[in-house]
Order: C-alpha cells, then sequence, then structure tokens
C-alpha cells in the first residue's frame, strides 16, 4: 500500500495527526509497538471499570476549541479532579487552598494564612526562584512545602528539588478561597467508557498496526519503488510512504548520537479489592519520603462506579531505561540543551515530522498534545 505519511506511535497526537489529515484526502498508515493503540491514554475495562494502565488522565482545557474538539470523540462526564494528599497521619486537600492551609495552621480566613505564608517566605530572600525548591518556598513558605512538596517531587523526579525546574510545580494552582478544584481550567472531564475509544474514532478508517517497531522495520527501508520510502512490517505488508511522522523519543530515533535525553518512567501495582470503595477519592498523593509510591488511583471514581469491588494502582516512579515505557521528558538545562542539538537535526530533516511529549520532549497535558498536533497539520501543506 502507498501512504501520504507513515506515523509512528498511535497515541493522542498521532491519531490527531492521522484524523485530520485523514479529512484533508490524504493517506496515513499508522504502527505502534505497543499491542495496542492509544499510547498512554489507553484504558482498559476490568470488572466494569475503567483502568488508566497507564496512569490517571483527567482531560483538562480552558480552551473551548479544543474542549469541542475531544467532545466529538466521546461524551464526557462532570468529574473535577480534587486529589488528597496524605502526609505521615495528616490528610490535606489539593492543590494548595484555604482547606489546606486550615487544616496545616488551624485557621478560618485568607488573611490568616497569608499572614503565615508571608513571614515564612520574609526570610527567605529569594527574588527570582532559581529551581523548584526556590519556586515552592517563595510561593508557599516552609511548611507546605516540607510536608507537601518535597519527599512527593523528589519521589517523583528522584532528584533533588533544587535540581528542577520552577515550571514543574507553576503546574499547581495556590489559592485563598476553599475550592479543591485541581485545575484552573474551564473544561474538565474523563471520557464516559475510557479514552481509548476517542483514538478508536479517530482512527476508523485508518490503516493502523499494532505490535510494529519502526526502529526494527526501518533497516528495510529502501528508496526504490513508489513513494519516497519503501518497507516491510513485521506482519508482512509492504508499505511505501512519502513522509514520516514520528512521535517516539527524539533521542532514539537518531540513536542516541548526540547522547541520551533523560526520561522518568512509572510503574504500577494494580490489585481488585472486594469491597466497594478503598479510599473514597480518585487519587490520594503520599507526599512523605518514607512511602515508596507516589500515589494510589481508585479507577471508579473517575466515572462515580459503583461497581462491587475496586481496582487500585500504586504508582512507583523510576528513572527511565531501555525496556521500560518513557512518560515524562526531565526538562532541566542539561536536557533542554541537548533536546535543542536533536531538535536542529530534526529541522533538517525534510520529510520527518517530530511529534507529542516524547517528539518534542516536553511535558505536554493532553489538551496541548492535541494543539500541537493541530497546528502540526497547518504546517503540512
Ligand atoms: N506536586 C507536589 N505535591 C503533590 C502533587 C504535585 O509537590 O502532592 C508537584 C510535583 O513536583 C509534581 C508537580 O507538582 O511534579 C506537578 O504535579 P501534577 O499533578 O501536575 O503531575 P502529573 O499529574 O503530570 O504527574
Amino acid at each position: 500500500m502507498k501512504y501520504d505519511y507513515l506515523i509512528v506511535g498511535a497515541g493522542l497526537f498521532g491519531a490527531v495527526f492521522a484524523y485530520e489529515m485523514k479529512q484533508k484526502g490524504r493517506t496515513c498508515c499508522v504502527i505502534d509497538r505497543r499491542d495496542h493503540i492509544a499510547g498512554n491514554i489507553y484504558t482498559k475495562k476490568q470488572s466494569g471499570i475503567d483502568v488508566h494502565v497507564y496512569g490517571p488522565h483527567i482531560f483538562h482545557t480552558s480552551k473551548k476549541e479544543i474542549w469541542d474538539y475531544v467532545n466529538r470523540f466521546a461524551e464526557f462526564n462532570n468529574f473535577i479532579n480534587m486529589p488528597v494528599a496524605s502526609y505521615k497521619d495528616e490528610l490535606y486537600n489539593l492543590p494548595f487552598n484555604m482547606n489546606t492551609f486550615s487544616r496545616m495552621w488551624n485557621i478560618k480566613t485568607p488573611r490568616e494564612a497569608q499572614d503565615i505564608i508571608a513571614s515564612q517566605i520574609a526570610d527567605l530572600n529569594i527574588t527570582e526562584p532559581k529551581n523548584l525548591e526556590e519556586q515552592a518556598l517563595s510561593l508557599v513558605g516552609r511548611d507546605v512545602y516540607e510536608k507537601l512538596i518535597k519527599g512527593y517531587t523528589e519521589k517523583q523526579w528522584g532528584r533533588k528539588c533544587t535540581e528542577l525546574p520552577a515550571f514543574i510545580i507553576k503546574r499547581l494552582p495556590l489559592r485563598f478561597t476553599y475550592n479543591n478544584n485541581y485545575f484552573n481550567d474551564r473544561y474538565q472531564g474523563i471520557p464516559m467508557g475510557g479514552y481509548t475509544q476517542i483514538v478508536e474514532k479517530m482512527l476508523e478508517g485508518i490503516d493502523t498496526y499494532t505490535g510494529e517497531d519502526y526502529l526494527d522495520i526501518r533497516d528495510r527501508i529502501t528508496t526504490e519503488g513508489e513513494g519516497n520510502y519503501n518497507t516491510t512490517l513485521k506482519n508482512g505488508t509492504a508499505i511505501s510512504y512519502d513522509k514520516l511522522l514520528f512521535t517516539g523519543q527524539i533521542d532514539e530515533y537518531y540513536d542516541a548520537k548526540l547522547g541520551n535525553l533523560e526520561y522518568r518512567s512509572v510503574r504500577f501495582e494494580t490489585e481488585e479489592l472486594p469491597m466497594e470503595n478503598y479510599q473514597g477519592s480518585a487519587i490520594v498523593n503520599y507526599t512523605e519520603a518514607e512511602v515508596p509510591y507516589t500515589r494510589c488511583i481508585e479507577h471508579k471514581h473517575f466515572d462515580f462506579g459503583t461497581q462491587p469491588t475496586t481496582v487500585i494502582s500504586r504508582e512507583y516512579s523510576s528513572e527511565w531505561k531501555p525496556g521500560v515505557e518513557p512518560y515524562y521528558p526531565v526538562n532541566n538545562e542539561k536536557n533542554n540543551s541537548l533536546y535543542e542539538e536533536y531538535k536542529k537535526l530534526a529541522d533538517a530533516e525534510e520529510n520527518v515530522i517530530f511529534g507529542g511529549r516524547l517528539g518534542h520532549y516536553k511535558y505536554y497535558d493532553m489538551d496541548k498534545v492535541i494543539e500541537a498536533a493541530l497546528e502540526c497539520v497547518k504546517e503540512e501543506r
């Protein structure tokens, strides 16, 4: 078969790109090395519950056009993310808001909370926060930092807060109202029936092959044939295409010839428990260093499930190494400047486009992935 595009990676970026290209009359072939589509937003039913197999995904956006776009592919419920933080024997609401401060300092009013935080910030002398620790301390003061940020962040990233970029913590709102909504965005929800259907619908009518690793098939690429590139999939299908969209790790594409970019991976210990409700919240973060996992997910609460049993996943964070799934780019200075070098190679490619969290080496949320993919489509003539 001859295609305009070979798309490597059946995640959200690849699927939006393929869907849009199909509307424009272009042909795409999508391959993915895993045995399923949807990348890390993949969800799978277990005892009637949609399990977020690669970690909790809550769709949120401030842009109406992105919300309308994603709603074309699934109906969303009215889930609002209100995670709880567990620090030793204390429970706190997230994000940092009046409920958190009231529990922390036994106070009631915004003025009291602001005064305490101001007094904790006063003698720090931080003008321009250089790293995550300084950013966090100068936003919320020492108590919140020590109890709710330091341990969690160092577990999640496997690095000291002084060695992490400040922007990571800016993702989290800080408010002086009694509002536990984790996000500030106007639109939020979970697709009823899970995320996989979204990618399924986007890929409807598009040739999609799972269990196909581009890095294996590229050894067989030749330039003799119908398209610019010709090769055979592992399943024997001969394909030819003019252009490649690669949504895997950009450094892996270049055989790490300039050095390895760092990523974080996560591992889940998932179990089904014979009870209706285990923790009363979709997400509980364990913010002290002593608990080995970062958070515990109770999947049914993403969709207000009433099943007789429950499925929970404890999330353990680790450094990425070959053979495990990459989840998060580690966007510190060292990696960002190495990425810039790879990007120069990428920009010089005539027939290769990179996309997604791994291809752009960027800590994208789902809405930003969709935006980036739509942008990328616009740039294709
Ligand atoms: N964070 C924290 N304590 C928490 C939750 C988050 O310190 O209980 C910090 C941590 O540094 C984390 C960042 O906030 O990396 C962003 O968290 P978010 O929940 O956005 O991460 P994600 O859901 O993408 O893993």
